[in-house]
C-alpha cells in the first residue's frame, strides 16, 4: 500500500472516529490520547456538541504538548428527526430513533473525506467504531489502512465467534440453556441472554450485524480495551483468529491518572467532587457499594425500585446513580415520595444524573460495584480492585457477567434471566424481572466477610495490580500500543 507521511518528522498521523454512544465515546478519546502519549498525531472526527462533551478530558493534555486536534463537522440534526443538540444514544427522547442518529453518522463521511482530500500528506490509519459502516469505504478510496473498535472483550469476541462458525443457538429454544462450544470454559447460555447478532426476531439489527461483520473482515485490524493478562486464553484465541492484528491495549481508563481529568470523563459530574469525596472519605474502607448501571441502559422504574428496596435492606452505605432521561420523573417520584431518601439519608449518596464513576471506584470506601456489565464498566471496576453485582441487561453483557462471574471469579450475580435488546432499539419488549431479594442476596454476597468474600476480594486486587502493570512502560498493553504503531509504520515506509 503506497503511502506517504511527513519524513522530516516522521510522524504518522492516525484519524480517529468515535460512534455516538457514551460507552463508544469515552474509550475512543483515551485511545486518542494513548496514541499521542506514543508520539502519534491524532485527529478526531467530532460534532458540536461531543467535542465539548467528550472532548475536554483531552483540555489537559493539549495544554501539554500533545498533538491531538479535532476535526470537527456538523450533523444535521433535523434533517434526520433528531433533537437540535441529540449526539449521543443516550441524549436520545426514545430509543426508537437510534437508527436515525446512525444515519446522521453517515453524514459525516463527505466531510472526513473532503478533510482527506485537502491533506499532504494523507492520514497514514484510520482508527474507527465498528459500528459506523462508512470509515470503510472511506479507508478504501483514500488506500488508507483501518483499524476497528467495538469496545467489547476478547471473551466477547470468542463466544461470537463460535456462534457465528457453530450456530450452536440456531438449534435451541429462547429459554434453553446450552454451552457456546469449543470455548476454554464451558459457557452455558441462555438464546435470549444473547447480543441481538443472534436473536433472529430483529431483523433489521440482524442484517446491519452482517455489515459490520462483512466491514470487520476487511479491516486491517482491531484494538480492544482489556488487558492480556485478564483474558488471557480468549485473547490468545483471538490474536489467531485476527492473524495476529488484535492489540489488547487497556484498561483505557488508566490513562487518567489526574483527579480534575476522572472527574469529568464522559460528561459533566452531577456532583461536586469535593462533595463526593468528602462522603467518601467519611466511609469506612471498603464498607461502600455503588450502584450505577451504564449510560444507556433503560431499566424499568419497577426494576429500579427493586434496586431501591434491595439497597435499603442491605443496610451498608451506598451510591446509588439515577440515570436522567429515561422515565426519570417516575423514579424521582418515588424517591420523593415513598420516603426512600429519609430512611437511608444516614448512608446514602443518591447521584442524580451522570457519576464521576471512575473517580468514585478508585476511592478506597468502595466494597462493591453493582454493574449492568457494560464493558468499559467491568473494566473500571477491573483496575480498581473491586469485586462486583452482575445484573446484565442486554448485548454482550451476559458474555461479560459470564467472564467475571465464573472464569474471574470477582462477581455475584443477581441472576438475570433475559436480556433486553429490543428495548434498545424501540421496540415494546418487556425486560426480565429482577426482585430485590435477589440484588439484596447478591449485594450481601459480594460484601460479606466470609472466605469466599475475602477470596473474591483478594483476586479482585491481584488483577488490578495487573491492569495497571499492563499499561506502564513495558507492559503488555503499552508493548501492544508500540507494536501497533510499528505496525502502521511499517505500512508507510
Ligand atoms: N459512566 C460514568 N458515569 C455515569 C455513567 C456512566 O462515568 O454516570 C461511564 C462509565 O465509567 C463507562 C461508560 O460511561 O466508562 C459506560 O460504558 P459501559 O460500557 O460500562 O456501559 P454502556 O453505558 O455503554 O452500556
Amino acid at each position: 500500500m503506497a503511502l506517504e507521511y511527513s519524513k522530516e518528522h516522521g510522524q504518522l498521523h492516525f484519524l480517529v472516529i468515535p460512534l455516538g454512544s457514551p460507552g463508544h465515546y469515552i474509550p475512543t478519546m483515551d485511545i486518542a490520547k494513548l496514541l499521542a502519549q506514543h508520539g502519534v498525531r491524532v485527529t478526531i472526527v467530532t460534532t458540536p456538541v461531543s467535542v465539548v462533551r467528550f472532548g475536554s478530558i483531552l483540555d489537559q493534555a493539549i495544554k501539554s504538548g500533545l498533538p491531538i486536534c479535532f476535526l470537527e463537522l456538523p450533523l444535521q440534526y433535523t434533517d434526520f428527526g433528531l433533537p437540535e443538540g441529540c449526539e449521543t444514544i443516550d441524549a436520545l427522547p426514545s430509543f426508537g430513533m437510534t437508527k436515525a442518529l446512525m444515519v446522521a453518522y453517515n453524514s459525516l463521511q463527505q466531510g472526513v473525506e473532503q478533510y482527506i482530500e485537502k491533506l499532504n500528506p494523507r492520514p497514514n490509519c484510520i482508527v474507527s467504531d465498528t459500528f459506523l459502516l462508512w470509515p470503510r469505504e472511506t479507508a478504501k478510496k483514500f488506500q488508507i489502512p483501518r483499524i476497528i473498535f467495538d469496545g467489547m472483550s476478547c471473551f466477547t469476541q470468542m463466544c461470537n465467534h463460535v456462534l457465528y462458525l457453530s450456530k450452536a443457538h440456531e438449534s435451541v429454544g429462547e429459554s434453553d440453556l446450552f454451552v457456546l462450544p469449543g470455548l476454554p470454559d464451558r459457557i452455558e447460555l441462555k438464546r435470549s441472554q444473547l447480543p441481538f447478532a443472534f436473536n433472529p426476531g430483529l431483523k433489521d439489527m440482524y442484517d446491519f450485524q452482517q455489515n459490520i461483520r462483512a466491514s470487520e473482515s476487511e479491516a486491517y485490524g482491531v484494538v480492544i480495551n482489556s488487558f492480556e493478562e485478564l483474558e488471557k486464553e480468549y485473547a490468545d484465541r483471538y490474536q489467531r483468529v485476527k492473524g495476529d492484528r488484535a492489540w489488547c491495549i487497556g484498561p483505557l481508563s488508566l490513562c487518567h491518572k489526574d483527579e480534575s481529568e476522572k472527574v469529568q470523563r464522559g460528561n459533566k459530574s452531577s456532583i461536586n467532587k469535593i462533595e463526593c469525596l468528602e462522603w467518601l472519605d467519611s466511609q469506612a474502607n471498603g464498607s461502600v457499594i455503588y450502584a450505577c448501571l451504564g449510560s444507556i441502559s433503560r431499566v424499568e422504574p419497577t426494576q429500579l425500585i427493586e434496586l431501591a428496596l434491595a439497597l435499603e435492606s442491605s443496610k451498608k452505605p451506598f451510591i446509588w446513580v439515577v440515570r436522567a432521561g429515561h422515565m426519570t420523573e417516575n423514579i424521582e417520584k418515588w424517591i420523593d415520595e415513598e420516603g426512600f431518601l429519609e430512611r437511608t439519608k444516614e448512608r446514602a449518596l443518591l447521584i442524580r444524573g451522570w457519576a464521576p464513576q471512575i473517580l468514585v471506584l478508585s476511592h478506597p470506601a468502595i466494597g462493591g460495584f453493582l454493574t449492568h456489565c457494560g464493558w468499559n464498566s467491568i473494566l473500571e471496576g477491573v483496575s480498581a480492585g473491586v469485586p462486583m453485582v452482575t445484573w446484565p441487561q442486554f448485548q454482550d453483557q451476559f458474555y461479560n457477567e459470564k467472564l467475571v462471574v465464573q472464569v474471574l471469579r470477582i462477581g455475584v450475580s443477581v441472576g438475570a434471566q433475559i436480556g433486553v435488546n429490543g428495548a434498545l432499539f424501540g421496540d415494546e419488549e418487556k425486560p426480565g424481572v429482577v426482585k430485590h431479594e435477589q440484588l439484596r442476596g447478591a449485594i450481601e454476597m459480594v460484601m460479606g466477610d466470609g472466605k469466599e468474600g475475602e477470596d473474591r476480594r483478594k483476586r479482585a486486587k491481584e488483577l488490578s495490580v495487573m491492569a495497571n502493570k499492563a499499561i506502564e512502560v513495558g507492559g503488555s498493553s503499552h508493548e501492544n500500543m508500540t507494536r501497533l504503531i510499528e505496525d502502521i509504520r511499517n505500512q508507510v515506509n
